[in-house]
């Protein structure tokens, strides 16, 4: 896959290596790194390494960019010995998404509460 990035965007930093993060799983396509602002015992990211900034940016060819996303979530999660957990994918501005460039939340470590607010 061809890698766009953004050049002022904080997460292809971060896959570039020019901003640190602590990587928690890597491949050709995507990554993985701990969230600077954990609200769970175990928050990771996961993120394309190209640069998508919304959900709204995939189209059929990202099938399987995103199924994969969901299986590293699941993989992370087995891992890191957690027993339940959340993904959470924030989209566009009425989303909740503040950093425009793909990602999916993983949390878990402790009960999640039912309201998704
Ligand atoms: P959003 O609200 O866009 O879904 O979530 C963005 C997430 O990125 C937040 O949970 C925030 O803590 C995390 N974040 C923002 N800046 C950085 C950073 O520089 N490094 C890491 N590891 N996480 C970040
Ligand atoms: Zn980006």
């Amino acid at each position: 896959m061809i890698s766009d990035s953004d050049p002022d965007c904080l997460f292809c930093k971060i896959v570039a290596g020019d901003l640190p993060a602590e990587r928690l799983y890597e491949d050709d396509e995507l990554l993985a790194f701990k969230d600077i602002s954990p609200q769970a015992p175990f928050h990771g990211l996961i993120i394309p390494k190209t640069h998508l900034a919304t959900l709204n940016e995939l189209t059929p060819d990202h099938a399987e960019l995103a199924g994969r996303m969901i299986l590293t979530a699941q993989a992370l999660a087995a891992e890191h010995g957690l027993r339940g957990y959340r993904i959470v994918v924030n989209t566009d501005h009425e989303g909740g998404q503040v950093v425009f460039h793909v990602h999916m939340h993983v949390l878990g470590g402790r009960q999640m509460q039912g309201g998704l607010g």
